[in-house]
């Protein structure tokens, strides 16, 4: 089987990858973080004087942002801080749920 079939590509990849050239084009600093390895929720770090951009940005390139705090899935024990923007991606990246944006300070220190 081809490497670059879709069973064995690494879930997230593609929309982390593209995420973060989005923000490395708008200069936006971001750090990946959470639990990526599931493929579910993808969740970057970002500085909270950025956080705007951040979302601008990312909206202006497609991604759906979500204002309902109730419609992000919280469930599975979420042992980590609730994120501060979040867009819902299925329809784009079926492999994937929802990409969050979580403030620096509160997450790293
Ligand atoms: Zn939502």
């Amino acid at each position: 089987m081809p490497v670059s079939s879709t069973k064995d590509r690494v879930t997230g990849a593609e929309p982390t990858a593209d995420v973060a050239r989005i923000l490395d084009n708008a200069q936006v600093p971001h750090v990946l973080w959470g639990r990526l390895a599931f493929g579910l929720e993808i969740e970057f770090v970002i500085p909270d004087d950025h956080l705007e951009s951040a979302t601008n940005t990312l909206s202006t390139a497609g991604f759906p942002r979500c204002t309902n705090p109730n419609r992000i899935n919280l469930g599975y024990g979420r042992a980590r801080p609730v994120p501060d923007i979040h867009f819902h991606i299925e329809l784009r990246y079926p492999d994937c749920t929802v990409l969050s944006l979580l403030a620096k300070p509160v997450t790293l220190w």
